[in-house]
């Protein structure tokens, strides 16, 4: 039974429905990371901002459905910078009792031979409508839980791997309990966002009480969401026999044999009845690293509310009545008046620059040219390309052309991306004087929101076919910001060259991981792009310009947006439908 919040009653026609409707039977949406506002730091990047945005969308349009997370109580990570310019982690405090509301529900589970107990936050998404959803936050670090076991809900991605195993372990196997203790009885579909929670499947295989795979599969979906195989958890059986309870390890080594450790992809692809990638070209690459033929795909998307600027989702309600509910009436677009939409844009842009001169003291002009970069700090992302021939992009970019602001987090181990981060921050001095570079510190939901609001293009030079979706550049495209990107992810399928963007190095034709091309292509074309191609329309043809950001957000904006994937979901996925189909 679902207990009485602390705090609102929110939830209480949740609870009605749970308690009264037999037919109520929701989807459960399983994610290490869930990112709803930079006030939760439990996210790091694109996995658990996507999860936040498609359970927002769940909620707009009346989806039954609930999201289950971990609660890090250090978040991932504040990021700051030494003297060199090398990046320097603390923790992201925060007061969970601020932001959640603790149930008094508890449940215990069994690892590395103790008792932990797991307990529950909710946070409730309240729909367009009125419709509550609710995320659960789950935590063990209470009394009378082992120091260690207490760890388990600190860090995002932190310790070792041992760390990580267990977390899993509390996701999936303490998830699906404290669902089951919240009163979730009828569980329509477990949807697996990425890998990390796929040990659901031996909790449901323990409730059924015997062993059939079969009727495992058929409650449970995945969704991949990286084509680089280092991006997906690998754990020895060695490892999982000392943390794992007798039943739970007997299980898993029948559910995957022959192996010497468990690959939570293979988990998911093996024991789910429907996996799909996060893009056409990411599904193709993924058949191909699986072997196999079935991976579909359903595109990322935004959630509209979340990353429209406050200009802009005034221009659309005046000019395209009914969008916020169905987005896909944005191919409306070229209504609406060239000068309002570009003083709205000049709006973000200037609020944009307010924060920076804030932040970094510096002074951009808002009548110059701006691009803006910025994600996870992973070498594949190439955040450097831009610098890979100095006198060229001198050349192009020099006589205050062009304006450049970056943003980025590498993950604490990975000194590659932190050797990226340096070297953006010493062109970016090293050039004061001819090229204005901005570093902003500390990406977050925040400043993502800012930029992705705020410059005139968003650049994004990932190495392909890497890039499983992407997703900042909908964000933009959100907001009528052009893309300038490698073809790769969503980009493939939203790019129309010179009417919603352009794009870098060639037409992609890689069918798998291990084909490459000539890289140094990309660098080529993208000063020459950026010389012949935007500057000269930004500066001289304003008019081309303006129209360049309504056919964005007509093509782009209409349906890179997370009620369009939410509506695939149930139609794909689910198999169910609901009030805003
Ligand atoms: C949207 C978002 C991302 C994902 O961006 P990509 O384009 O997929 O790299 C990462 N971090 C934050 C804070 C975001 O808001």
């Amino acid at each position: 039974m679902i207990q009485r919040l602390h705090r609102s009653d929110l939830g209480s026609s949740l609870r009605t429905l749970m308690e009264n409707d037999p037919a109520f039977r929701p989807i459960a949406y399983f994610s290490m990371e869930v990112g709803l506002r930079e006030s939760i730091p439990t996210y790091s990047g694109g996995l658990g901002v996507l999860a936040g945005d498609i359970l927002k969308s769940a909620a707009d349009l009346g989806v039954p459905m609930a999201g289950v997370t971990l609660l890090y109580r250090k978040g991932y990570f504040v990021q700051g910078f030494n003297a060199d310019d090398w990046q320097q982690e603390k923790p992201a405090v925060w007061d969970p009792a601020q932001e959640l509301t603790l149930l008094p529900n508890r449940i215990s589970i069994r690892l590395q031979g103790r008792e932990i107990q797991v307990g529950v936050w909710v946070y409730e998404i309240i729909g367009e409508s009125g419709y509550p959803l609710p995320v659960y936050f789950l935590d063990t670090d209470f009394e009378p839980n082992h120091p260690d076991d207490r760890k388990l809900s600190w860090y995002l991605y932190g310790g070792d791997n041992r760390y990580r195993l267990c977390q899993e372990f509390v996701l999936g196997v303490g998830g699906l309990r404290v669902l089951r203790d919240l009163g979730y009885k009828n569980i329509d579909t477990f949807h697996l966002n990425e890998g990390h929670a796929g040990f659901l499947t031996l909790e449901l295989m323990r409730e059924m009480g015997y062993y059939d795979p079969d009727k495992i599969r058929e409650q449970v979906v995945f969704t991949t969401h990286t084509p680089v195989p280092a991006g997906h958890d690998y754990f020895e059986y060695s490892l999982i026999d000392q943390v794992f309870p007798d039943e739970a390890r007997s299980t898993l080594h029948r559910m995957l044999p022959d192996v010497p450790g468990v690959s939570m992809t293979e988990l998911g692809l093996r024991y789910s009845r429907y996996v799909n990638g996060v893009a056409k070209k990411h599904a193709e690459v993924s058949n191909a690293m699986f072997k196999m033929e079935t991976v579909d795909w359903i595109t990322n998307g935004i959630h509209p509310a979340t990353w429209i600027s406050s200009g802009m989702r005034k221009l659309y309600n005046k000019n395209i009545p009914g969008w916020e509910e169905d987005p896909g009436r944005l191919v409306q677009a070229l209504t609406i008046p060239k000068e309002d939409l570009w003083a709205a844009h000049q709006a973000s842009k200037l609020r944009l620059f307010a924060r920076i001169m804030e932040t970094n003291g510096v002074q951009l002009d808002p009548d110059v040219l701006t691009l803006g970069f910025a994600r996870r700090a992973a070498t594949y992302k190439r955040a450097d390309l831009l610098f890979s021939d100095m006198a060229r992009f001198r050349k192009v970019a020099g006589n205050r052309k062009v304006q450049f602001v970056f943003a980025g987090k590498s993950h604490p181990n990975d000194n590659g991306g932190k050797a990226l981060l340096q070297k953006i921050r010493r062109v970016a001095r090293e050039l004061e004087s001819e090229i204005p570079i901005v570093f902003i510190d500390n990406y977050n939901m925040e400043i993502a929101s800012l930029l992705t609001q705020g410059v005139d293009v968003w650049l994004n030079t990932p190495i392909r076919p890497r890039e499983a979706s992407g997703t900042s550049g909908m964000k933009c495209a959100m907001n009528g910001i052009m893309n300038f990107s490698i073809l790769d992810g969503w980009w493939i399928e939203g790019w129309i060259e010179d009417v919603t963007g352009w794009s870098i190095g060639p037409v992609p034709d890689e069918k798998d991981m291990g084909a490459s091309y000539d890289e140094s292509l990309d660098a080529v074309d993208l000063y020459d792009k950026l010389e012949k191609k935007i500057i000269p329309t930004y500066y001289d043809d304003h008019d081309r310009w303006v129209s360049m950001m309504q056919h964005t957000i007509a093509l782009d904006a209409s349906f890179f947006n997370t009620h369009r994937v939410v509506r695939e979901y149930a139609s794909k996925a689910y198999s169910i439908s609901f009030r805003g189909m």
